[in-house]
């Protein structure tokens, strides 16, 4: 993957490193630029609800298939296997990105900078690719603050290579952008069809953060009780999909891709996970765009970002 910011700690990238796997696939997924220069592969993997005792299967699959940006979080449960699975397939640390999140109870400067360290122990890496807090605390934005301090920090020393937000309203970057040296690289976020959040997706756009779309094929709708469905059963995007000869999921990847978003989905299915990278051979119209976007519900799957609090949402994450 090439580079084209500052990267400080050059070394520690490579400290995985072994003789590339020769199952590896190397496909050609492209690549969106981050505010600082560095690029990020345009799909992602996420593992999101997958069991630590399935995460290394599915982990290496992904990167057989030819996935390089891992994107896992503290909370998770599930840092230490995405690790294993990286040491396993043997990619070279530098041909691979690796996400994870601070989770809220790791909030506040000291706390954060050790929550750097178990991230990255359990990862078995000594610099994390990208690090994002993953929810506001709008009760505690103070700490929050501070948490993010603790990243730039990190991202001063060359710990990490870019640092981030997720679940984000304008409201809390309007006080980050005020109060923080580093604009955010990214605001990891739920869009899907049935929610898109144009006008948060507009405001990232043009501060320069790079919207990562998490629940990409509207998981979310279906694995929660939604009241608006699945998105894989919608009949816009299956119309869609068949003029393609594509799978809806397949078609919603392509319609994040054209509009400039970078896209985590997650599978724990082999079959999926290819099917899932495979959105490089076709192109949505314009129209095609418009009739998905006119699908939103504006009604979010995930939790309100104003509602996180520590009573609720804490809890410990374990040493490394
Ligand atoms: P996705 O939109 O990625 O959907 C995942 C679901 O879709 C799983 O049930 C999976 O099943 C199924 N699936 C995957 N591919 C296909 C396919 N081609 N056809 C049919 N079904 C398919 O939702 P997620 O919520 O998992 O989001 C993806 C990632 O985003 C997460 O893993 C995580 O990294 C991130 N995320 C971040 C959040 C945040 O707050 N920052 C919140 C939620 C997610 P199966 O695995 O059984 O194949």
């Amino acid at each position: 993957m090439g580079e084209g910011g500052t990267r400080s700690a050059t070394n520690d990238r490579n400290s995985l490193s072994a003789a590339p796997a020769s199952s590896v696939v190397d496909v050609n997924t492209s690549t969106l630029t981050l505010n600082n220069g560095i690029e990020i592969p345009a799909i992602g993997y996420g593992v999101f609800q997958t069991p630590p005792e399935q995460t290394i299967a599915a982990v290496t699959a992904a990167l057989e298939a030819g996935y390089r940006h891992i994107d896992t979080a503290a909370a998770y449960g599930n840092e230490r296997e995405v690790g294993e699975a990286i040491r396993r397939v043997g990619l070279a640390r530098d041909e691979l990105f690796l996400e994870t999140k601070i989770w809220i109870s790791d909030y506040g400067y000291d706390e954060t900078l050790h929550a750097f360290d178990k991230s990255a122990g359990k990862l078995g890496v000594e610099q994390i690719d990208l690090l994002i807090l993953h929810q506001a605390l709008p009760g505690a934005f103070d700490r929050t603050i501070a948490a993010y301090r603790a990243l730039e920090q990190l991202y001063a020393d060359g710990k990490v290579r870019a640092i981030g937000v997720s679940n984000f309203m304008p409201r809390h970057l309007d006080r980050f952008l005020a109060e923080t040296a580093v604009v955010p690289a990214v605001n990891q976020i739920e869009v899907h069809p049935y929610f898109r959040q144009s006008e948060l997706l507009a405001y990232d756009e043009q501060r320069g953060i790079l919207n990562q779309a998490w629940s990409p094929i509207g998981g979310i709708t279906f694995y929660r009780d939604g009241s608006h469905g699945s998105t894989l059963q919608d009949p816009v995007i299956g119309d869609i999909a068949a003029a393609h000869d594509k799978t809806p999921a397949q078609v919603m990847l392509r319609w994040h891709l054209q509009q400039g978003r970078q896209a985590i989905p997650k599978s724990v299915t082999p079959s999926r996970i290819a099917e899932n990278l495979d959105i490089f051979d076709f192109v949505l119209s314009s129209e095609q765009l418009a009739g998905i976007d006119a699908l939103d519900t504006g009604v979010r799957g995930g939790p309100e970002p104003e509602d996180i609090t520590l009573e609720a949402f804490g809890r410990q994450i374990p040493e490394a």
